[in-house]
């Protein structure tokens, strides 16, 4: 029987990037992971360069691309560029890479982790979490974080998050070559995916491609349509394998504590439902979770519910807008794209949204403000 301050189930991005966060500060963290390894992460990599501030760890060798332009295509046309201003506010970072930079990190820091392991049972005794797993070990610690993404199934036996999660279907692959995507852009292709989009976010010498829907459970299952988008990206040869996954996205705002757990990332059910920004949410809630445990350990405080709060002002209140717009765009694409995205202004906005300069929130006051402004005069 082993001892730690905190248990982590998940070593994903939030899993490693709260152990990281946790070991910096003097912790004993060990990470219970359920597979060996994970040579492909189905996920674009996609990140605003602003998030590095919530790592205490240099990711450059993470980084394949930076972008200088975003570009919008309504079914394969209608092209829309929005430059990114400023030192490359956007990267396409490799995932399997950043997550193992995180990890081997925190290994470095003291961390623990044991992979493959299955947990069995979870039981609170003496105060302290009971950590029964099946290589017949028992593990003790006095604080729980479920990371277990999205999928999981410890943020609902803890009652974190919404009691009834909502779901993204997504596709991804990751093509040789880069098509005719540009090495320092990315694309956004709407019109083709019902009640979704598709991207294209270039690696070094790959790209990234991805099909979501994000309202009405909407399936992916129409290879004709999937394909063209496909092709759309300069692709003819679609012989790679197409993974499937559901992507558990933000639906309302919930308690994502209790008593001694708190849960990060997917499994707190933070990612965005607009684009599927899920690496943001990850490393802010790392950030947020590691601080609030380390002030419980410290005796500062006596719960963790500063947590909830935290991601709630600094991520939910934004994402509430972002569902609200997603439920609208999916809805009325065709005019979602001539409003939302041919705009003038609106490149600019979208890029914004994407560097981590302005969040939903601030478009919807914008637009809001800019309503009653017209109404009035
Ligand atoms: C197709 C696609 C494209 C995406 N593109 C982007 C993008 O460009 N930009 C962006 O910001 N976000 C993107 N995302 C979202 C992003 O990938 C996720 O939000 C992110 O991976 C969340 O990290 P996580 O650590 O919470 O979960 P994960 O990375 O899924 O990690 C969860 C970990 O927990 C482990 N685990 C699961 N169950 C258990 C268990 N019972 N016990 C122990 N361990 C367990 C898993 O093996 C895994 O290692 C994309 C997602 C998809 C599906």
């Amino acid at each position: 029987m082993s001892g730690f301050d905190v248990v982590i189930i998940g070593g994903g991005l939030s899993g490693s990037s709260t152990a990281l966060n946790l070991s910096k500060k003097g912790y004993s963290v060990l990470i219970i992971e359920k597979e060996e390894s994970q040579n492909y992460k189905p996920c674009a990599g996609g990140m605003a360069s602003s998030m590095q501030k919530f790592l205490p760890l240099d990711i450059k060798d993470a980084i394949e691309s930076k972008i200088k332009n975003v570009e919008f295509r309504w079914k394969a046309s209608d092209n829309v560029t929005a430059d990114l201003t400023g030192e490359s506010p956007f990267w396409i970072i490799k995932r399997e890479k950043l997550d193992q930079l995180l990890l081997y990190e925190s290994l470095r820091n003291g961390v623990q982790i044991i992979r493959p392991v299955l947990i069995e049972k979870i039981i609170k005794k003496n105060d302290k979490w009971e950590i029964k797993c099946n290589n017949k070990t028992k593990y003790i610690s006095k604080f729980l974080v479920v990371a277990d993404g999205s999928q999981s199934k410890w943020a609902g036996y803890f009652k974190l998050g919404p009691r009834k999660p909502k779901f993204a279907n997504t596709i991804s692959l990751r093509l040789k070559g880069l098509g005719e995507i540009p090495k320092d852009a990315v694309r956004f292709e709407f019109g083709f995916i019902k009640y979704g989009f598709a991207w294209a976010f270039p690696l070094k010498e790959s790209l990234n491609v991805g099909l979501g829907t994000f309202i009405n459970n909407s399936p992916l299952e129409d290879q004709t349509i999937n394909n063209q988008v496909i092709r759309s990206f300069g692709f003819d040869d679609i012989s790679c394998k197409p993974i499937y996954r559901k992507l558990r996205i933000w639906n309302g705002i919930h308690p994502i504590n209790n008593d001694k757990v708190l849960a990060v990332g997917d499994a707190a059910s933070l990612c965005d439902p607009f684009l599927a920004e899920g690496i943001r949410p990850s490393l802010i809630s790392s950030f947020y979770a590691a601080e609030c445990i380390d002030q419980c350990l410290l005796g500062k405080v006596d719960n963790l519910n500063l947590y909830t709060e935290k991601i709630s002002n600094n991520w939910g209140k934004s994402m509430a807008w972002g569902k609200r717009i997603a439920q609208v765009f999916y809805r009325f694409p065709r005019t979602g794209y001539q409003l939302g995205v041919k705009r003038k202004t609106a490149p600019k906005r979208i890029a914004q949204i994407l560097s981590g300069e302005m969040s939903y929130e601030d478009i919807a006051k914008r637009v809001i403000r800019r309503l009653l402004t017209n109404s009035r005069s």
